[in-house]
């Protein structure tokens, strides 16, 4: 019988260190999808403090009693795991807490199991950790959606009519969500600029990053079906950090009329590890407040946004040395998750395992907590200064983006990592 505890008290230790800034304490257990060279097959790990605990290590060694797994945690990427649904992730991450404690000899004092079971991070290759069945793109800052509408349209028109109404997005490519650290080319596509008389097909000069946070679908919803905001929340099993890497020329001139296409497919990059809704429980705060208010199919009961907070740093080419560009919050954000998966689910499209919901770029009110060099720079108006006259506008091949995000706790970090990519020139062919 487990005693009495919750995985999220912050009095909880481990005999895996961790210290106060680490991304990954007792309290976070993130999953991830990973192998080592002793280990050449991917499969599923949690991350506590610096190390990894291998899930198929534990589950082989029927450390798992109050399931039969089938080998679940042996597989190369979540979604069977996640198909066990909501009850089970909450069990098997309250029985790694367990395993994990400090006053717990069952793992801490079986050296052999030990051995077997953890692998450094450091020396482990991250895979992405989901097979990604569609990836959704929302627009759901307000901040951000403001700062894009005075640019292109003026301070007066500003926001579009439907924009407080509706969690506005469109279906990007689920073909193209790669893991942190996978090298993004400089893409090509259709370029017009307003004093070009005609489109030419050429390598993008504005290249951007966007900071979002992904929600990661769980469960999936049958053609036809809506969601309550309870069935909602309980569909997603996580949240990642996502970079949604766009190309701003190729996205001016195609937009029209049915919004982003190849300017947004050519790549996007996810963070390894996926911290459970759960173990962001106690970070949950209302959002910002929405008038007119939301139609009733939109209306959320709960406090569906969280206190994230979210960091942008630059590694510009010519310098290899890290800028902090940008520092924000999630909790900024109009629409939550919740509402956003209530509304794409509310025509009767049907949710999949493993579906990716990127929640649009996260700005703030201020310059220096906007999540995308469109902002940052004004569209190119107003460069950006990194120190010793450096500036930059958009992205330059060889410059390095890392997101990164964690919930400040007392003494503790319930953080998510990074995700990272760095731009290379464009292919030839
Ligand atoms: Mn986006």
């Amino acid at each position: 019988m487990l005693s009495e505890f919750h995985p999220n008290d912050p009095a909880l230790r481990s005999f895996i260190e961790a210290g106060s800034t680490s991304h990954f304490p007792i309290q976070n257990l993130p999953y991830g999808v990973f192998s080592t060279p002793r280990k050449s097959t991917p499969r599923v790990g949690v991350a506590i403090g610096d190390q990894i605990l291998d899930l198929s290590v534990i589950e082989k060694a029927g450390l798992f009693e109050f399931e039969c797994f089938d080998s679940t945690l042996a597989k190369s990427s979540l979604n069977a795991f996640m198909a066990l649904g909501p009850s089970t992730w909450s069990r098997t991450r309250r029985r790694i807490s367990k395993l994990l404690q400090h006053d717990n000899p069952e793992l801490r004092d079986n050296e052999q199991l030990r051995v077997e079971a953890f692998d450094r991070i450091e020396s482990a290759t991250l895979h992405l950790p989901i097979v990604v069945a569609g990836y959704t793109d929302f627009y759901s800052s307000k901040e951000h959606a403001t700062n894009v509408g005075v640019m292109f349209r003026g301070a007066s028109n500003a926001l579009q009519a439907n924009w407080l109404h509706i969690p506005i997005g469109y279906n990007g490519r689920g073909s193209t969500v790669v893991v942190s650290g996978t090298p993004i080319h400089r893409p090509k596509g259709q370029l017009k600029s307003a004093s070009e008389d005609a489109p030419r097909f050429g390598p993008t000069t504005r290249l951007d990053f966007e900071l979002e946070l992904a929600a990661i679908v769980g469960q999936g919803s049958e053609m036809g079906s809506m969601l309550t905001e309870q069935r909602a929340e309980e569909m997603i099993f996580g949240f990642a950090l996502l970079n949604d890497w766009s190309a701003r020329d190729i996205q001016q001139w195609e937009y029209v009329p049915l919004g982003p296409f190849q300017g947004k497919a050519f790549g996007t990059s996810l963070s390894p590890w996926i911290v459970t809704r759960e173990a962001l429980e106690p970070f949950r705060v209302p959002g910002p407040g929405q008038a007119p208010a939301p139609l009733p199919y939109l209306q959320q009961t709960g406090q569906n946004n969280y206190d994230i907070q979210l960091v942008v740093d630059l590694v510009p080419a010519e310098l290899q040395t890290a800028r902090r560009i940008a520092q924000t919050n999630f909790s900024y954000m109009y629409w939550s998750p919740v509402q956003q998966l209530m509304h794409h689910a509310s025509s009767g499209c049907s949710m999949q395992i493993g579906d990716v919901l990127g929640s649009g770029t996260i700005s703030g009110p201020e310059r220096s907590q906007c999540g995308s060099m469109l902002e940052l720079s004004w569209n190119g108006a107003e460069p950006l200064g990194l120190g010793n006259g450096m500036t930059r506008s958009f992205l330059e091949d060889g410059d390095r983006v890392c997101l990164s995000g964690w919930c400040q706790g007392d003494g503790y970090r319930i953080g998510f990592g990074e995700v990272e990519g760095t731009i290379l020139p464009p292919r030839d062919v």
